[in-house]
């Protein structure tokens, strides 16, 4: 049967796993014969209220690397919470989860799409105010980048697994982060936050510059950019817009930061221009070293989320006034107004 190298590391990792990990096979991604399992893992308490840290890879099947650092983080995450007892601890009172490989079709088949030609990044039902002309969504064909599917139409089963599967994770959750990964722009790693839609400011934007300040002090000399995505472009669509909106954590007094990685891949290309030549060399570190070098790169973020959601009196338990003092001083420095 074909599959993905991705999929089978997912496989071992659940054999060897056993009870210290709860997993799942959120739906299937079909197209004839062929059919991959969406699976996600988790980790630590399952209390409906505990903070949540999800890592989610693989939405743009194209953008390998992905789903490949996901799965890369997973299993450092594993083996820690396998023999580490300070982790144990902590998972006691927090939740980690996976979900690597959300367009399985599409990491086989090198496309941005899933099967039907749809780009998942464009599919949920979220009109942006001005998107970008053909890369922020459209709905004339299939066959042309960036379609979002027929008006109307049920979201792409792909889509609707990976929302599911979040959605059970952090709906009652005092405070959630999640990170999905991606690859394709810009020269340098972006933290990408809400919204896609519009270049307003997102309702969590005090709580998104004190974890911004969180990640300076903590770690001085990362090389992480953080914006808002709109500052890049505005798309139709996206899935974290829509379930950032469907949470409506801030009226339930729930805190929530949909965050998108996106590996600046214009580096690979910078260092070997004829990656160019291959249809995932725009995308993806090919060389082997850059390519081990990407996978371990994240592995500080992934443990200072974790260390951020099981510390909320460091940096989310704010008071009104702090609020104002971090949305102030980030209307000034994303948005340009003081
Ligand atoms: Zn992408």
């Amino acid at each position: 049967m074909s599959t993905i190298p991705e999929i089978q590391q997912i496989e071992s990792r659940i054999e060897t796993l056993g009870s210290l990990m709860r997993s799942e096979v959120l739906d299937y991604s079909q197209d004839g014969d062929l059919k991959l399992p969406i699976y996600k893992l988790s980790f630590g308490t399952t209390a409906p209220d505990a903070p949540v840290l999800g890592i989610v890879g693989g939405v743009h099947g194209l953008e390998r690397i992905g789903a490949q650092v996901t799965v890369a983080l997973l299993n450092s995450f594993s083996e820690l919470a396998r023999w580490d007892r300070q982790m144990q601890r902590t998972l006691q009172d927090v939740r980690v989860f996976f979900i690597p490989t959300v367009n399985p079709i599409g990491i086989l088949r090198k496309t941005r799409s899933n099967p039907r030609g749809i780009d998942l990044m464009r599919n949920a039902p979220v009109d942006a105010d001005k998107p970008a002309r053909w890369l922020g969504g459209h709905r004339y064909s299939p066959k042309l980048p960036w379609y979002r599917g027929k008006e109307n139409e049920p979201m792409e089963v792909e889509s609707q697994a990976m929302i599911r599967g979040v959605q059970q994770e952090i709906a009652e959750s005092s405070l959630a982060i999640t990170l999905d990964c991606h690859s394709g722009f810009g020269l340098q790693d972006r933290l990408w936050f809400p919204y896609a839609k519009t270049q307003k400011p997102f309702p969590e934007l005090g709580l998104m510059h004190s974890f911004k300040s969180l990640l300076d002090q903590t770690y001085p000399h990362h090389f992480y950019r953080v914006e808002p995505q709109a500052g890049t472009y505005t798309t139709h669509g996206d899935l974290w817009d829509y379930l950032y909106l469907q949470h409506e954590g801030l009226k339930r007094g729930k805190q929530y930061l949909p965050l998108c990685l996106e590996m600046g891949s214009w580096m690979w290309v910078k260092k070997h221009p004829s990656q160019l030549f291959r249809a995932d060399g725009a995308f993806n570190p090919l060389i082997g070293h850059r390519h081990q070098r990407t996978l371990r790169r994240h592995n500080t973020l992934l443990e200072l989320m974790i260390r951020a959601i099981a510390n909320p009196h460091a940096w989310a338990a704010l008071s009104q006034e702090q609020v104002q003092q971090h949305e102030s001083q980030a209307q000034e420095l994303w948005y340009g107004q003081i």
